[in-house]
C-alpha cells in the first residue's frame, strides 16, 4: 500500500490547492508586498499620537482592519507554499523574508492598543457606543490593560516578534527537513518511512511485526533529535513564561488562558475529569483491540489500530465529495455549495508528497475561502478528516460572513466545537443508512479510534503533559528532553494502568505534536467535542431548530465568550454535566462495540 514518497512537483495538479485565488502570481506577490509597507508606512504616520478622542479610536480600529485584511492573503500565501513542502527553497527563503516583513508590520502598528489604553474609561464607553461593532474587541482591550506595557517596550517586543516566535518555526525545521527516516526492514522485506507514513501508515497497520518494527525506526530517528528538539521547546516555554511575568500575570497558565476567554477551572476540569472518568472505557477499548487482534501484551504503539482491519473500506478523492455532501447536508444549502466549491475550485491540498506538513488542518484567511491540507491515502477513516476540516471552513464561511475581521475568530476554546460536531454528523449518517453490524462496529470504532481518540485521549495527554511542564515552568526550573521524556511516561502510565505497557519510544511522543508551539491547544480539542457531542445530540433529537441555532453560534464569530457561545446552542459549560455525559456516551459506545463484536462473532461461528 505505501509506495515511494513523490516530489512536490510530481503530484497531479488536481490534488493540490489553487493558491492563485491568494496571489495570482509572482509579480503581483512582490508588488502587493512592497505597496503593504507602504500602506503601513502612511497608516503609523496618519494615526501614531492622534488617538485622542472616542471617533480617533474608531479611525484607527477601522483602518487598522482595513490593512491587516490587505495583508492576511499575502501571509497566507507564504505560510501555506510552505506547508505543502517545507523543503522547497524558494518557500523557505520567502518565509523567512516575509517574517521580517511581519515584524516590521507589528511594529509600526503596536502603538494603537497602548494609545487607545491612554484614554479615560468614558471615552472608551463613548466609542463603543458610536460604533457597537467594536465593543468586543474595546472590551477585551479594557480587560488587557493591566498587563499593557509601555508604548516604548510594546513597540520593541513587536520588532523581535519573530524572535519570538523562532521556535515553532525551528521545531518544524527539525522535524520536516533534517529528520530523514531510513527504510526498515521486516523479513527481508524494506518499507519506507516517513513522519506522515508513520503517522498516516504504519501506525494503524495490522501486522503487528510491521506496525512494531516501524514504531522502532520511527522512536530511534526520533532520539537522535531529542535534544535539539527539547531545547527548541524550552526556548518556546521560558519565552512565554517571561512574557507573562513582564506582563504581570499570576502564572503563564494565566497568561495563555487570557485570549481564550476561559478561566482556569475550566481548563482544570478537562484534564482532571477526563483522567479520572474516561481511563476506564478507553482501557476496556485496548482490552477490545487486544482480544481482537490476538496480541500477547498490548503496548503503546498497538493501541492505534483499526478494530476490523480487512473491512477498512477504501475511499477516492471524488467519492468522499458525496459523503460530504450527505452527511453534512443538513447544515444546509449554503453549507452545501461551500463543500462543492471546494473540490470545484481546488481549497484541498489531499496530494501526498515530500517535505509536506503532517496531520490535517484548515487555515480561513478573512475575505477568501478556506484552504485545507490532507494526506489522501484512500482509507474511508479520513472522511472523516476531511469532515472535520470543512467544519472549521464553514465556522469561518459563517463567522466571515456576518463578523468583521477583528469579530470574526471565536476563542480557541469553542474552535474545535464545530470540526468535531462535522465528525459526529458524519457518523450519524453513516450509521442511519445501515443495518449491517460488521459496517457498524466499523462507524462506532473509527469514532472511538479517531474522533474520541484523537480528541479526548491524544490531545488530553498532551494537556496533561502540559501542564505539568508550566508547573515547572511557573516554579522556575527548565525542561530537557529527559525530563520531558520522564512525563510523557508518566502520564502515559496514569492514564493507561496495567492495561497497556507503555513500551520504549513512547516516552518521546512529546517530539510529534507541533501544538504544543500555540499555547494551551492541546485541552481544547476535548472542551470543543464537548460542546459537539451535546449538539449533535441536539440535531438528532430535535432537527432542524438545533441545527439553527447552531447556525447562529458560527455566526456570532468572536463576539461572544465559549461560555456564551455554547449557551446560545443550550450546552451549560459551567457545569461538569455536558463532559460527564459525553464521558459516559463514550462509554455507551464501547459497550456497543463490545456487543456488535459477539455478535459478529456469533454469526460467523
Ligand atoms: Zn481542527
Amino acid at each position: 500500500m505505501v509506495e515511494n514518497i513523490l516530489k512536490r512537483n510530481e503530484v497531479p495538479v488536481e490534488e493540490t490547492w489553487d493558491l492563485t485565488h491568494l496571489v495570482s502570481n509572482e509579480e503581483a506577490y512582490e508588488e502587493g508586498v512592497k505597496k503593504l509597507i507602504k500602506d503601513t508606512n502612511e497608516f503609523n504616520a496618519k494615526h501614531k499620537g492622534n488617538i485622542n478622542n472616542a471617533q480617533q479610536v474608531i479611525e484607527v480600529i477601522r483602518d487598522c482592519e482595513a490593512l491587516v485584511t490587505s495583508l492576511i492573503p499575502y501571509a497566507t500565501y507564504v505560510s501555506l507554499q510552505l506547508e505543502e513542502d517545507q523543503t522547497n527553497n524558494e518557500a523557505q527563503i520567502r518565509a523567512s523574508k516575509f517574517s521580517t516583513v511581519s515584524s516590521q508590520f507589528a511594529s509600526l502598528v503596536s502603538f494603537i492598543d497602548g494609545e487607545i489604553l491612554e484614554l479615560s474609561s468614558e471615552e472608551l464607553e463613548k466609542a463603543i457606543e458610536i460604533e457597537p461593532t467594536y465593543a468586543h474587541y474595546l472590551n477585551r482591550l479594557i480587560a488587557k490593560k493591566a498587563h499593557q506595557l509601555h508604548p516604548e517596550v510594546e513597540k520593541t517586543l513587536a520588532a523581535l516578534s519573530s524572535t519570538l516566535d523562532a521556535p515553532y518555526g525551528l521545531y518544524n525545521t527539525t522535524k520536516l527537513v533534517d529528520m530523514k527516516f531510513d527504510h526498515f526492514t521486516v523479513g527481508g522485506k524494506s518499507y519506507p518511512l516517513s513522519y506522515n507514513l508513520f503517522e498516516g501508515d504504519w501506525e494503524l497497520e495490522s501486522d503487528t511485526e510491521v506496525r512494531r518494527e516501524a514504531f522502532k525506526a520511527f522512536s530511534t530517528k526520533l532520539a537522535d533529535y531529542q535534544h535539539t528538539t527539547a531545547k527548541t521547546y524550552n526556548t518556546h516555554v521560558q519565552t512565554e513564561k517571561a512574557l507573562s511575568d513582564l506582563r504581570g500575570y499570576d502564572s503563564v497558565t494565566d497568561y495563555l488562558l487570557f485570549d481564550q476567554e476561559v478561566e482556569q477551572d475550566l481548563y482544570h476540569r478537562q484534564i482532571d475529569l477526563i483522567m479520572k472518568e474516561l481511563a476506564p472505557h478507553m482501557r476496556r477499548y485496548a482490552k477490545l483491540l487486544q482480544k481482537e487482534h490476538g496480541i500477547g501484551k498490548m503496548t503503546f504503539a498497538d493501541l492505534k489500530i483499526p478494530m476490523d482491519p480487512s473491512y477498512e473500506p477504501s475511499v477516492t478523492i471524488e467519492e468522499s465529495r458525496d459523503y460530504m455532501k450527505k452527511a453534512l447536508g443538513v447544515m444546509g444549502e449554503d453549507y452545501l455549495a461551500m463543500i462543492d466549491a471546494a473540490f470545484d475550485e481546488r481549497w484541498i491540498d489531499f496530494a501526498n508528497n515530500e517535505g509536506k506538513s503532517t496531520g490535517a488542518f484548515c487555515s480561513s484567511p478573512y475575505g477568501f475561502h478556506s484552504y485545507i491540507l490532507i494526506s489522501w491515502t484512500e482509507r474511508m477513516n479520513e472522511v472523516f478528516v476531511l469532515a472535520h476540516e470543512l467544519g472549521h471552513a464553514g465556522h469561518f464561511r459563517n463567522a466571515q460572513k456576518h463578523q468583521s475581521l477583528f469579530n470574526s475568530d471565536s476563542s480557541k476554546y469553542f474552535v474545535e466545537a464545530p470540526s468535531t460536531l462535522n465528525e459526529m454528523l458524519m457518523a450519524n449518517y453513516l450509521l442511519k443508512n445501515s443495518e449491517d453490524p460488521r459496517f457498524k462496529r466499523w462507524v462506532i470504532s473509527s469514532i472511538i479510534a479517531r474522533t474520541y481518540y484523537h480528541n479526548f485521549v491524544t490531545h488530553l495527554l498532551e494537556a496533561a503533559f502540559q501542564r505539568k511542564v508550566y508547573e515547572l515552568i511557573d516554579a522556575g526550573e527548565s525542561v530537557n528532553a529527559a525530563i520531558l521524556s520522564n512525563i510523557t511516561r508518566s502520564v502515559l502510565e496514569e492514564f493507561w494502568g496495567d492495561d497497556v505497557e507503555i513500551n520504549d519510544g513512547a516516552e518521546l511522543t512529546w517530539m510529534r505534536q507541533p501544538h504544543y508551539y500555540m499555547g494551551l491547544y492541546p485541552y481544547t480539542y476535548s472542551a470543543g467535542l464537548t460542546i459537539s457531542t451535546q449538539v449533535s445530540k441536539r440535531i438528532l433529537e430535535e432537527g432542524q431548530p438545533a441545527v439553527e441555532d447552531w447556525l447562529k453560534v458560527l455566526q456570532a464569530g468572536g463576539t461572544k465568550s465559549p461560555v456564551e457561545l455554547a449557551k446560545m446552542a443550550n450546552v451549560d459549560i459551567t457545569t461538569d454535566k455536558p463532559l460527564q455525559e459525553t464521558i459516559a456516551f463514550i462509554g455507551s459506545l464501547i459497550d456497543q462495540l463490545e456487543e456488535l463484536t459477539a455478535e459478529i462473532h456469533q454469526t460467523t461461528n
